[in-house]
């Protein structure tokens, strides 16, 4: 408030000064006709004229703006000797500095830079038309030299003042600085300078004085276009709720950097059972929640971070340049922060806290499109979702470790795109099973490493683990998610689609040590399985670690046609089975194994306690 009032203050001393210096020029003038102002007068309004025009600059473009000073010591400097300049100038840098606590050195540096620019610019001038002469429009050839001059002047103390403010990068920030419109803008200062010259030479300083009430109205009434003009732009790319950038926003910068081959992290964050948190306290406070998010993740937001409210309770965060693991480092603050948070009514909520999880994933070595992109970041979201929520989740897939891990021929890495159709198919059709896979990978090589594996087997158990399902592609929607029993028929169906995975499976020579595993992970320890009921250790010791992962991550999940159980019921369902479904040797480690890996929910670690 002061503040505002100290400003509204100093402003209208300016105009004091200007009308002051006018008047006392202006009297001087009329009152004796036939002699000159003096040149305190001039200093006088100059120096006014200086601090008064600094408070205006005039937007040329939506996103130039021009300063007046240099315009009005150009035409000064014209017209008047140097000695004015220095001592106007000096008044001028003094009095703008003065004003700004923070940033006055810097502002000093500029003032400085500018003053010695049309001083030295005069002087060369000087070198071409004798100081007694006057000055006359006529004379282009003096005035291109003092206009180089004045450029060049001008450009040093630029560089000297950027490198002071960013060190050894200032050539970037130059070179960033620097476009057509500012070419643009400094043609029209030059010729702005001009006709203050011509007006000084003409009408005197209280011409100028009326040509500068002119500018600044003219600059005052676009000024307001201008503004509403980036009102309109504001809104369209601003979310109102949370003051996030919005969707639109965020697609644009992504498609500029793909455009421009620029690398960049992408985020994506969803916050957890937001709907329950919602439907206890209603949308409300649930608008309050999502402006909080907003805040927290917008601390400590590095310039070049671009942030934005991607749909409803869903953010996106776009890291230019960053690698993986920055990318996760922000993201795991991001993820801290907002679990650290107290929101009012979290204790109604499954973790009794109100978290994020947070999927990661980059271009363009992970995906060179945008859809790709989304599909990635989405999927290592969706992944964090079902292995517990409040997690930060890169992006990663069997399916290209496989194909850099089994250094496939053309033919078979064609068939592996042929499988990343159907798993694309699959995940499609009944999401349930294509992040379900992906758990069960986990689970099964955790098994394999308690018991003791080697590496390359525990590779194919991996491989075999996360395309044993492949087969239901081709298994009709409606018997894949039908809630209730199957028919006797349907079974038949759903049964049939270990032995369409091993065929899927099968033209892709190095996969061999997967089929086995495709095959068999429904056989059943006592020999009552499918496809071809083996008994005990006839089935693959593969297949028995991946029957374990499969039917504990069945429990654990909810599906359409069963409620899940809790961490305990499905360790006691576990050892219940032993002997009969499952390998007895086997349980104990994978119930072992399971307490290790730490993927479980909270509430299901709550359950185990
Ligand atoms: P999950 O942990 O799986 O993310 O569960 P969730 O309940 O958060 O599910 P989802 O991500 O699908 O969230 C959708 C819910 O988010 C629906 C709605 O209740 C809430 N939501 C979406 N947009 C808004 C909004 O603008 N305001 C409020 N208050 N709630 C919203
Ligand atoms: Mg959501
Ligand atoms: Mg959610």
């Amino acid at each position: 408030m002061l503040d505002k009032r100290m400003k509204t203050r100093r402003f209208f001393s300016a105009i004091l000064v200007v009308c002051v210096g006018i008047a006392v020029g202006g009297w001087n003038l009329y009152s004796q006709p036939g002699l000159t102002i003096p040149d305190w007068v001039v200093l006088y309004t100059l120096s006014g004229l200086l601090i008064l025009v600094e408070r205006f600059r005039i937007q040329v473009g939506s996103a130039v703006d021009m300063g007046l000073e240099d315009v009005y010591l150009i035409g000064f400097a014209l017209v008047y000797p140097t000695n004015i300049l220095i001592w106007a100038g000096l008044v001028f840098t003094v009095v703008s500095s003065a004003r700004i606590r923070r940033g006055w050195f810097i502002q000093a540096m500029n003032a400085l830079g500018l003053v010695l620019a049309v001083v030295a610019a005069k002087q060369m001038y000087n070198v071409f038309v004798p100081v007694s002469e006057p000055w006359r429009v006529s004379q282009i050839a003096p005035f291109l030299v003092f206009t180089g001059v004045f450029v060049a002047v001008n450009l040093v103390a630029f560089c000297i003042t950027l490198f002071l403010i960013y060190g050894r990068q200032f050539v970037t920030s130059l070179y960033e600085s620097f476009s057509i419109q500012v070419l643009a803008v400094f043609g029209i200062e030059l010729l702005i300078g001009l006709v203050i010259a011509i007006v000084l030479q003409a009408a005197g300083l209280a011409g100028v004085l009326l040509f500068t009430g002119l500018i600044l109205l003219v600059a005052w009434s676009y000024r307001d276009y201008f503004k509403m003009a980036q009102h309109f732009k504001q809104l369209a790319i601003k979310d109102e709720l949370t003051g996030l950038h919005n969707h639109r926003y965020i697609h644009s910068k992504m498609d500029a950097f793909i455009e421009a081959k620029q690398a960049f992290a992408v985020l994506m964050m969803d916050i957890d059972h937001f709907r329950r948190y919602n439907e206890v306290w209603g949308h409300v406070r649930g608008d309050e929640a999502l402006k909080t998010v907003a805040e927290l993740m917008g601390r400590n937001q590095l310039p070049e971070e671009k942030q934005a409210r991607f749909s409803g309770e869903e953010f996106m965060i776009l890291l230019p340049d960053y690698d993986l693991s920055q990318a996760q480092l922000r993201a795991e603050v991001i993820r801290r922060a907002i679990e650290d948070n107290e929101f009012p009514g979290a204790e109604r909520l499954p973790g009794k806290k109100v978290t994020v999880s947070i999927g990661v994933a980059r271009f363009p070595d992970m995906a060179d499109n945008k859809k790709d992109l989304l599909t990635m970041v989405d999927d290592a979201l969706y992944k964090g979702k079902l292995t517990g929520r409040n997690k930060v989740s890169l992006y990663t897939s069997v399916l290209d470790e496989m194909k850099l891990g089994l250094q496939l021929g053309n033919e078979e890495q064609e068939i592996v795109k042929t499988i990343k159709v159907f798993l694309a198919i699959l995940n499609s059709k009944d999401r349930y099973t294509y992040a379900h896979t992906e758990r069960d990978v986990v689970y099964a090589a955790g098994l394999a490493e308690k018991i003791g594996l080697d590496e390359e087997r525990i590779q194919f158990l991996r491989f075999g683990s996360f395309l044993h399902d492949i087969g239901k592609v081709e298994i009709p929607i409606e018997v894949l998610t039908k809630r209730g029993p199957l028919t006797k028929d349907e079974w038949l169906v759903m049964k049939s689609h270990v032995e369409i995975g091993e065929s899927i499976a099968k033209p892709i020579p190095s996969l061999a040590p997967c089929l086995p595993i495709i095959r068999h992970h429904h056989e059943r320890f006592d020999g009552t399985g499918y496809p071809d009921g083996l008994k005990g250790e006839d089935i693959p010791l593969e297949a028995r670690i991946l029957t374990i992962a499969d039917s504990f991550d069945a429990m654990t999940t909810s599906r359409p046609y069963q409620r899940k159980r809790t961490l305990s019921e499905a360790v006691e369902e576990l050892r219940r089975c032993a002997g009969t479904q499952f390998d007895p040797n086997l349980v104990e480690p994978f119930i072992e194994a399971i307490g290790e890996i730490g993927l479980l929910t909270e509430e299901n670690v709550e359950d185990l306690a």
